[in-house]
Order: structure tokens, then C-alpha cells, then sequence
């Protein structure tokens, strides 16, 4: 008998079945279902080869009579040149990433294929075409079905094609009594959702158009269901160890600072204080995430907590994401101090304290005093990067972990963060990237959030232009308005997206970049590649740019710096003083600036090669101009003509709104990079869901009441054996192990 759990293979095969496993990460008939079709093809007549028509949407069923490779003259890479036949006419197909495509196109291989048809040397021809190839002559008699009905395509894989997971699928339908029904009957009833069976069928084997959203729209609330059922879960599990509260004091050291504060606090900035000082005197571990835009003041927030957590006799530890980022944290809060900092004991009559900064590459006996220091309580504060989490870093009593930038930390990090600790220490976990509601709520589920929406005072607007790098007037335009800043007495940023060779060749590792994802199977396989326009450009490194700059007489005096991940800490902590302090004018660098960075006279950003960049990150490397009183200007180099790599630009040129800018990003990339580890520090599991969608909002949002009234009343979810064991799948799943962390 098949049910949900039998292995793929009873349908796949055993040929097939590895395969599947290996590259969809399907192993069970239920993951298969699961696995829902990419797109679908609507039903239309089949073309006559004979009777072609430019501009035309054709569909045609023909076989491949020829095909041949060759290089391309301006691009790297090799072209594909397939001649179809049906038997009379003759129609070219061609792909200019044929990477893919090669191996299955071979002369006598039959298929089906789709595109618009263009004329190019007196012959028809159709450029990336999608397709299916019949596996057998058996797969032509299903051609009456292209003929009825809107026909599902599957993300294909090696030689398993759309086609043949399709005959998979249909089996799988055909043989299952029923399927699991995670959902409980009655939120199915109060919410008005179809029956897991029957939206499995309209997915599957639509028969009008609407089918394939309807059916959808059940999966995704399941998905979100079982999410949301282990976040709840989880968060009641942080909730369960009790630790110590830290309830706050007169005339501690908060008091002393707020006292002597040089400026007035905003009212996000005084809001979100208040809610972190009720949290740190309850008994139950906060657990909560700070966003806020780009200078908006989140460092103030966290010190002040910090200072509380001392006043109630404990030590807090602020982990930054680099060694640049520590140390100005380092500077910046025992600025901020003041003779604050010059304090003696912790807890004793002299309120005062000592900060620390305890990074991976510092001198053998400062690294020892930070250690003493920590493991004593003499360091109420200790700032650092990752070295912070290392075994034998040990604290006296560490009430609070601050992270800032968090997209830059692992969990497991921060797990082992908090486990320094008998009790578990208070989490605020900072960041600059404005999270959007759905992924608040799914990626970041488990904790509250604050958020401070307003910026301080007598900030500058950044504007921001596109510049096209091939238009020599615009570019030379912008390292004249570089060089006018410079004369004004302000400092530039340019930003490259690679470190490049000191002696200007061309290898390299890339840094940060988010570099076109072209390697991904899926994209070859169906789409034409995001970035074609740019696809075979070399990255600009720092060192060229450097040494471009030195010889521009426009920049002639100015005085460069260089910054990049690659640098020593002393020399790149040495660049950032420098800077700091006005003696650079222009720092060339990669995107280790990108968070964080705090130097108010610079005021104009150039970012090179800006299409290779995420949308957030753009946002988040223009933050860094602007923080003083005089207004920034951002300028984005860019080699992208048209394509969604200049609707990236032009998005982050247009607003400086960070909310609709990280949803947008949330839209241009694929599903999969969305929880990503990189990004979130967490698993990337989504399936159905499209975060950042307002109508996948809803239904998280749903789905987050259900199953946190589910999990309050029924903590195990014994009456939910359904749901439990889909849950158990979930967790189950390679990935999942991160999400039980968090
Ligand atoms: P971010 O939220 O990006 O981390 P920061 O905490 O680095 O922002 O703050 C940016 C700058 O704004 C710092 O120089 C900080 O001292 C200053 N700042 C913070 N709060 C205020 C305020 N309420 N009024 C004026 N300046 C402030
Ligand atoms: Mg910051």
C-alpha cells in the first residue's frame, strides 16, 4: 500500500529516486507531492512548424534534427544552435548559456517546446524556449492533454525531466486513500480552508486557471502552521529556564549617563529603553530584537541597557560582526563614558566601570588584560567579535548579550554566547536591515521585536543616482563631485566589490558581494539568467580602483586610504582612526564598512560595480553618509544596462524608505536565498511561501494565532498527532536543526 511516508522509489524508481533525493531533497511520495510545479503552461493549440509567424507565442512538439556549440564573440561562454524538426519544417532554437541545455539536446530526442518566434538570417528561430523531452514514444500519446489543459511544469533535474515527475505525481494522486491533514478540523472550519487532498489536486492537475493559486494558498497556510507551531514551541521551551532578574537602581550608572548625555533621546529611543529595563528585571530571559534604519540611534538603546545590567551587579558583552566594527564600538562607547569608564569595582560605592575590547587578532597582553578583565567583572562592558564566544572567555556574571548587525551571526554563535552563562543571560539582538512583518514573524518568530522608526534630529536626506559607467561624462561628473566635497572639507566612501591583487591582476576572492547567482540549476534550466547584461564582467577590485583614482587629475591632492578584509587589524583599525580623524579624504574599500560605520563628516558614497550588490546592502552602505548635518550623495556605478539589475538601482535610487526596500529585495530574489544561513544565521526550508507578499502576510499571520493558541493549550500537541508529526518531519529535515536552536 503507498501512503505519504513510503520511499520515492516505489514510484520514482530506483533510477531516478537517488537523483531526486540528491538535488530536490525529495526522499517520501509526500515530499513529492510537496513538490509543487514551478509554473504552468496555459492549454493552447499546437503550432505548425510550416506556418510560422513572427512575433508569434508558439507551442510546437518536434524533434532535434541537429545541434552544434560554439563560442560567443563578446561574452564568455559557448552558444548552443539546435534545428527542430517535425517531419516538414524546420525551426531553430538557441541558447546563449548552454551549459545546461547541451547534454539534452541531442540529435533525436523529441519534446515539447515554447517561445515566441523571431527571424534571424532568413530562418525562424526561438531563443531560450522552454521545454520538455519525452522520455519514450508512450509520452506522445499524452499530447491530446497540452491540447486541454493548463499543463504544470516541474523544476526538472539532470535527466529526470518536468514531464516525467509529472506521470510521478499523477501516480502519487491516483494510488493515495487520503493524505495527512496537519490542520485541525476546526480552525479548517472557522477559516474557511480547502482539505489538504483536494488542494493537492488543484496544484497538481489544475483544470481552469484559479486552481493552481487556491490549492496553493491551503499549502502555504500548512507550511505556515507547522512554522508557527515550532516557533511557539520554542519559545516556550526559552521561556522554561528561569534566569536572574536585573532590576534597575537609583542614581546607578544609567542615571549618571542619561545625566550627562549630550543629546535628548528620541521618543522610539526613550520608548524601547523603558520596555528593555521592565524585561531585564523579569526572571524570564528577554529575548528580543531591536531594528531600526540606519542611524537611528540603536547603539544608544543597547549602551543604556548595558549600564542597567551593571547597576544590577552583572556584566553585558556586545558582539559586533568585525574587528572594524568592535573597535569603533570600543571607541564610540567609552567616548560616550567619559570618566564613566574609568570606573573601579563593579558593584562597589564607585559607580563607574571598565569597558573592554577583545577581538581575534590583538596583541598577546592586551588580549590577556580584556580576559582578566571579563573573567574578574572588573569589564562591566566587553566588546568584541566572534573571539568573544571562544571557550575560554569567561565572565563573572553576564546578565546581557548584545548582538549587533545580527545578519552577520550565526545561531550557533549566539547559542554559545548565551551558554557562558549558569542562568541564561538577557538577548537584544540588533539590526540595521528593517525586517519586513513576514519575516519578523517567521525568521524571527520566536522573539519580540522594537522597532525605532524615527531618525534623530538634524539629520541630512541622502540622495542617490544611478551613473552609468560606460557614459565617460557622468562618470567623470561623479569624481568631480568627489573632489568638490573633498575641497568643502568632507570625506568620501568608495565601495568596490572585491579586493582584487595589490599588483592589479585580475584574480581574487570576491568580499561581500552579493554576486548574481548564475550557477543556480533551476536558472539555466528555464529562465534566461537574471544578470545577462553584466553576467561576464569582471568585478572591480579596490586595488585597481586605487591606483585608477591616484592617476585622475580631477583627484589630484586628494588623500587616499584603503581598506578591506584582507588588511591586518592594526592597519585596518589604524585606517579607520585615520579617517576618523580627517587625515584620509577618500577611503577606497570593500563592503566591510558596510555596517555600521560611524565617521558624521563623510558625505559622499560611490559604490562600484553597485548592480553586484543586494538591494539592503546598498541601503545599508548609504546609511553610512549623511550622519552629519550636511547632506549625502550616494552614486551608484553601474555597468547593467536595463534588466532587473537596473530595476534594483533604480528602486534604491527612488526611496530611502528601508521597510519597502527590504520587502522589495525579499521579491527580486529567489525563494531560496531567503532564510538563507548567510543572510539570517538561520535554515532556509521555505517552500510555498513568498515572504514579503502581503497575501502570504495574512496568511502567516493566521497561521501565528493558530498555532500559538494551539501550542498554549496543548503544549505537546497530543491531541494533534497530525500536525505533531508534521512538525517531527519538519524538524527532521537537515536543515531544521537550525530552527530548533535559534
Ligand atoms: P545605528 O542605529 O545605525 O547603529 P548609531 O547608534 O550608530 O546608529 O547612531 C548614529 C549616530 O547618532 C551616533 O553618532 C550617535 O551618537 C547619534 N545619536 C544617537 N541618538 C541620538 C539622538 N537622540 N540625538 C542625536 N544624535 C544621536
Ligand atoms: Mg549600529
Amino acid at each position: 500500500m503507498l501512503t505519504e511516508d513510503s520511499p520515492l522509489v516505489k514510484i520514482a524508481g530506483k533510477a531516478a529516486a537517488p537523483a531526486l533525493e540528491k538535488n530536490k531533497g525529495l526522499r517520501t511520495v509526500g515530499d513529492l507531492l510537496d513538490f509543487v510545479p514551478r509554473r504552468y503552461l496555459p492549454p493552447a493549440e499546437l503550432t505548425d512548424l510550416a506556418q510560422l509567424r513572427e512575433g508569434e507565442e508558439v507551442m510546437v512538439i518536434a524533434r532535434v534534427a541537429r545541434a552544434t556549440t560554439r563560442p560567443m564573440q563578446r561574452r564568455k561562454g559557448q552558444m548552443l544552435n539546435v534545428v527542430l524538426t517535425d517531419g516538414r519544417a524546420e525551426l531553430d532554437v538557441t541558447f546563449f548559456s548552454s551549459y545546461a541545455h547541451r547534454a539534452k539536446l541531442v540529435p533525436g530526442v523529441t519534446g515539447f517546446f515554447a517561445g515566441t518566434v523571431g527571424r534571424y538570417r532568413q530562418r525562424w528561430q526561438l531563443t531560450h524556449p522552454d521545454y520538455e523531452l519525452f522520455a519514450d514514444d508512450d509520452d506522445l500519446s499524452r499530447v491530446e492533454d497540452y491540447r486541454s489543459r493548463r499543463i504544470p511544469v516541474y523544476s526538472a533535474t539532470g535527466k529526470i525531466y518536468s514531464f516525467k515527475i509529472r506521470r510521478m505525481v499523477d501516480q502519487a494522486l491516483d494510488s493515495l486513500d487520503s493524505v495527512r491533514e496537519p490542520v485541525p478540523e476546526e480552525i479548517r472550519r472557522s477559516r474557511g480552508l480547502l482539505d489538504r487532498t483536494r488542494a493537492l489536486e488543484l496544484v497538481h492537475r489544475p483544470r481552469v486557471d484559479e486552481d493552481p493559486e487556491v490549492g496553493l494558498d491551503r499549502l502555504r497556510y500548512d507550511e505556515a502552521l507547522v512554522l508557527q507551531t515550532i516557533l511557539a514551541q520554542r519559545r516556550r521551551a526559552a521561556e522554561a529556564v528561569p534566569t536572574t532578574p536585573r532590576l534597575p537602581r537609583t542614581g546607578g550608572l544609567l542615571a549618571a549617563f542619561d545625566a550627562r548625555l549630550p543629546f535628548e533621546l528620541t521618543e522610539g529611543q526613550r520608548a524601547v529603553g523603558e520596555v528593555l529595563t521592565r524585561e531585564l528585571a523579569l526572571s524570564r530571559p528577554m529575548h528580543r530584537l531591536l531594528q531600526g534604519e540606519v542611524g537611528s540611534g540603536k547603539t544608544v538603546v543597547a549602551l543604556r541597557a548595558m549600564l542597567a545590567a551593571i547597576d544590577a551587579g552583572g556584566q553585558a558583552a556586545l558582539l559586533a560582526p568585525t574587528e572594524v566594527l568592535a573597535a569603533q564600538h570600543h571607541r564610540s562607547i567609552t567616548t560616550l563614558l567619559g570618566d564613566l569608564a574609568e570606573g573601579g569595582m563593579l558593584g562597589g560605592s564607585d559607580i563607574g566601570t571598565k569597558v573592554a575590547l577583545l577581538t581575534g587578532s590583538q596583541g598577546a597582553s592586551s588580549r590577556k588584560r580584556a580576559l582578566l578583565d571579563a573573567a574578574s567583572g572588573e569589564a562591566g562592558i566587553v566588546v568584541g567579535t566572534h573571539a568573544l564566544i571562544q571557550r575560554h572567555v569567561q565572565f563573572a556574571d553576564l546578565a546581557l548579550v548584545v548582538v549587533d548587525e545580527q545578519h552577520r551571526f550565526g545561531v550557533e554563535q549566539r547559542d554559545a554566547l548565551r551558554e557562558k552563562n549558569a542562568r541564561p543571560p538577557h538577548l537584544l539582538v540588533m539590526t540595521a536591515t528593517p525586517i519586513p512583518r513576514t519575516v519578523a514573524m517567521t525568521v524571527f518568530g520566536d522573539m519580540e521585536t522594537s522597532t525605532l522608526s524615527e531618525l534623530p534630529r538634524g539629520r541630512s536626506p541622502v540622495t542617490t543616482h544611478v551613473v552609468e559607467a560606460d557614459k565617460p561624462a557622468w562618470v567623470a561628473r561623479t569624481w568631480q563631485r568627489v573632489a568638490e566635497e573633498v575641497a568643502d572639507g568632507r570625506q568620501a566612501y568608495v565601495v568596490c566589490p572585491r579586493i582584487g591583487d595589490p599588483g592589479g591582476a585580475a584574480e581574487g576572492a570576491a568580499e561581500g558581494a552579493a554576486a548574481a547567482d548564475s550557477s543556480d540549476e533551476e536558472a539555466l534550466d528555464w529562465d534566461v539568467p537574471d544578470d545577462e547584461s553584466v553576467a561576464g564582467l569582471e568585478l572591480t577590485g579596490v586595488h585597481d580602483m586605487l591606483a585608477e583614482l591616484r592617476a585622475k587629475p580631477e583627484l589630484d591632492g586628494v588623500r587616499l586610504g584603503l581598506l578591506h578584509g584582507r588588511l591586518d587589524a592594526d592597519t585596518r583599525e589604524q585606517t579607520m582612526r585615520a579617517f576618523h580623524a580627517r587625515e584620509i579624504d577618500v577611503l577606497v574599500a570593500t563592503t566591510v564598512i558596510e555596517v555600521g560605520v560611524d565617521v558624521p563628516n563623510a558625505t559622499v558614497m560611490v559604490v562600484v560595480d553597485a548592480d553586484r550588490f543586494g538591494i539592503s546592502q546598498l541601503h545599508q552602505l548609504r546609511g553610512r553618509v549623511g550622519r552629519g548635518t550636511a547632506p549625502g550623495l550616494c552614486l551608484l556605478l553601474t555597468r547593467a544596462a536595463g534588466g532587473p539589475a537596473a530595476e534594483r538601482l533604480a528602486r534604491v535610487a527612488e526611496t530611502s524608505d528601508g521597510f519597502e526596500l527590504a520587502r522589495a529585495d525579499l521579491l527580486f530574489r529567489k525563494e531560496g536565498d531567503i532564510l538563507g544561513a548567510r543572510q539570517s544565521g538561520r535554515a532556509s526550508s521555505i517552500r510555498h511561501l513568498r515572504l514579503g507578499r502581503a497575501r502570504d502576510e495574512q496568511i502567516i499571520a493566521d497561521a501565528r494565532e493558530d498555532a500559538f493558541r494551539i501550542v498554549a493549550e496543548d503544549p505537546e500537541l497530543r491531541r494533534h498527532p497530525a500536525l505533531a508529526a508534521a512538525v517531527a518531519m519538519r524538524l527532521d529535515e537537515e536543515q531544521a536543526a537550525y530552527l530548533e536552536k535559534g
